[in-house]
């Protein structure tokens, strides 16, 4: 069986409903060889997740995900290998999350004047440590018996426009780009082909900037991806010469992904890795004839 690898998971420590060990056993149930911690906005998972796949025998890639902004549209990017402790790093993702955490407030006044009472502090509690996003609001509102699922509560209330809808802070994607590959990390386009936030999808005008600044792979195999949007996005990313990776974006019972059901071959992991100007981690062997 040819090594597999998943590069896009999320846990507790963002906006996932597992904790890291629970991916690590999900992907050694499966036969994955190794998959990545991509958590939005923050590391904190990796040393978790780490432990966990030294126990299982699995390669561990730690990574990030950045959501980043350019004419109202949503761009999610991947950075691999990134050095936790670089300071301009460090610095935009706390950031990113003191500015999520003043927007959580702003969201939640919102809902209270639109007979909405969701209590502040039990969005925090239901965050724990991870970035406050909309999902941890919904979470509330289900719980505060207002909606009765995630849905309901994204079309009735936060939705982008909706009646609680309140932007977020976000830098440009060249900005975001540069501080993954600054930080020394390998970087991948997140799902091009899917308007997570609206806005729509990524531009290939934006592709060609994002390839000149530096940008070393597209996350072509999504689940969210319909097989013609796959292949648009496969010729785009031959035509710079990026790598071309696969992944499920997994975020437990969040969304109706399931780890492992796209996948990175060890050549393309071996290449990515080869991108990351930061060798201090732990060299993964994703050798295909090493198995
Ligand atoms: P935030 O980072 O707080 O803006 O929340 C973004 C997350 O909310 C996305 O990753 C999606 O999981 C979810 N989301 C955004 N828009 C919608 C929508 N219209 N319906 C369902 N979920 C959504
Ligand atoms: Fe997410
Ligand atoms: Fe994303
Ligand atoms: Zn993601």
């Amino acid at each position: 069986m040819p090594k597999r690898y998943d590069l896009h998971t999320h846990t507790v420590h963002s906006d996932g409903t597992t904790q890291p060990e629970d991916n690590v056993s999900l992907a050694s149930e499966i036969g994955l060889a190794g998959l990545a911690l991509t958590d939005h906005d923050t590391v904190s998972g990796w040393t978790q997740m780490r432990d966990a796949c030294a126990r299982h025998g699995l390669a561990f890639i730690p990574g990030i995900e950045l959501s980043t902004e350019r004419d109202g549209r949503s761009v999610h990017l991947l950075g691999y290998w990134v050095d936790p402790t670089d300071t301009a790093l460090v610095v935009e993702c706390d950031r990113l999350r003191n500015e999520r955490s003043r927007r959580a407030d702003e969201i939640c006044e919102l809902l209270a004047s639109l007979g909405v009472g969701v209590e502040v502090a039990r969005v925090r509690e239901l965050a724990g440590d991870a970035p406050i996003g909309r999902p941890h609001i919904a979470s509330a509102m289900i719980e505060a018996g207002h909606v009765a699922d995630v849905q309901s509560a994204f079309d009735d209330y936060l939705a982008d426009g909706g009646p609680a809808y309140v932007p977020k802070y976000a830098i440009d994607p060249v900005r975001g780009l540069r501080l993954l590959a600054d930080a020394g990390g390998a970087t991948v386009l997140a799902h091009p082909g899917v308007s997570e936030d609206g806005g729509g999808p990524v531009t290939p005008a934006l592709l060609d900037e994002l390839a000149d600044a530096g940008l070393s792979g597209v996350e072509v195999d999504h689940p969210a991806h319909e097989p013609e949007v796959a292949a648009r996005w496969r010729a785009l990313a031959e035509s710079h010469g990026l790598l071309i990776t696969g992944a499920s974006d997994f975020h437990g019972d969040r969304k109706d992904l399931h780890l492992g059901e796209r996948t990175t071959t060890a050549a393309t992991l071996e290449q990515l890795q080869g991108l990351a100007s930061n060798k201090m981690h732990d060299k993964i062997s994703v050798s295909p004839t090493a198995s």
